[in-house]
């Protein structure tokens, strides 16, 4: 099994429950609290390890409240402490609120995690990244992160995998330093965008990625599945058919799903079909956390179908 280290963001979710959300300057008595780990880094490295990976995860928070739970968290899962750096600043705190619709408004502190920088990972997780297969970011901290693990990756034969998520824009000579490229539809129009690739389908803004140097490109589509599209070709991939209570997170269950298939050393459609078996799980629990499966979990609720062969008639289909 090979291993990964995923760097990235840790947010404390704080998130209130009430009947509708207040307009500006409004105080309105919400319902139910829930508080709980959260950002994309987070989530991620515990879909991995969850799974069985063999996983270390760098992130930074604060000295504070926040940080100890954050730490007493990542511990739990079964991630390493040397991964988990104190900074400066606070906690990254997530501020939730949700009405009765589920509609919501989030207001993200990244405190801590805005001073994660290359340096600061290949300092404190040197051994670690020298044995890793793949090194796996996303854009919750600042983008030179990612771009300096990947250069690093590019440089000592690794993968270096980005979750481009929240949407940010990339310039086109630096998205050739990834390897893997996971974005979801409203990601991958504002890396398309900034190549001068307005609209367009998604194989289309897919393809526009690869022609920069990205190895392969997997748009994830929600209840539509997920399409890879890479130098020898496009492939759709159907979503696992479930009955979705809450999409949240899928996205970071599914980066997990196809990261820990790759380090286990299986093609890139038989990762990309996990992806999205993680990510169907995903939807079928509240909240992000409870939606990140073990294997066992995973194979009682959605058995795999990802060892079939690939079906030809859905080779060449394309979405979006
Ligand atoms: P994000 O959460 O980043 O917006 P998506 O919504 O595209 O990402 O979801 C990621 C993956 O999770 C999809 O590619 C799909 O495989 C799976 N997924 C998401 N929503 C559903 C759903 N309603 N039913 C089944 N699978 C889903």
């Amino acid at each position: 099994m090979g291993s990964v280290v995923v760097a990235g963001s840790y947010n404390a979710g704080l998130t209130v429950y009430g009947d509708r959300l207040p307009t500006a300057g409004e105080t309105i008595l919400g319902r139910r609290f829930e508080a709980g780990p959260g950002g994309k880094g987070a989530n991620q490295a515990i879909g991995i390890a969850r799974l069985g990976g063999d996983v270390v995860f760098a992130t930074k928070v604060g000295e504070d409240i926040f940080g100890a739970e954050a730490r007493a968290t990542l511990l739990a899962e079964g991630l390493p402490p040397h991964g988990i750096l104190v900074g400066a600043g606070s906690t990254g705190v997530a501020l939730i609120l949700v009405d009765a619709s589920g509609n919501n408004a989030i207001s993200v502190a990244p405190g801590a995690n805005a001073e994660l920088a290359a340096a600061d990972v290949l300092q404190s997780l040197g051994p670690e990244l020298e044995r890793a297969d793949y090194i796996v970011c996303q854009l919750e901290c600042p983008l030179d992160l990612a771009l300096g693990l990947a250069s690093w990756a590019r440089a000592h034969g690794k993968q270096a995998v980005l979750n481009p998520a929240p949407a940010q824009s990339i310039h086109p000579e630096s998205l050739g330093l990834f390897d893997v490229l996971t974005p979801n539809e409203g990601e991958l129009a504002a890396l398309a965008n900034a190549l001068g690739v307005e609209g367009g389908s998604v194989e289309v803004q897919a393809r526009a990625l690869v022609d920069c140097g990205v190895r392969t490109v997997v748009a994830t589509l929600g209840d539509r599945g997920a399409l890879r599209v890479s130098a020898d070709g496009t492939r759709s991939f159907d979503a696992y058919a479930v009955n979705a209570v809450d999409t949240t997170g899928a996205g970071d269950a599914f980066t997990a799903g196809l990261v820990h298939a790759l380090a286990a050393g299986k093609t890139m459609d038989y990762a990309v079909d996990e992806g999205c078996r993680a990510g169907a799980f995903c939807v079928t629990r509240r909240g992000v956390i409870d939606g990140l499966a073990t294997a066992a979990e995973l194979e009682l609720a959605i058995p795999s179908r990802g060892a079939a062969p690939p079906d030809e008639s859905r080779r060449t289909r394309t979405a979006g």
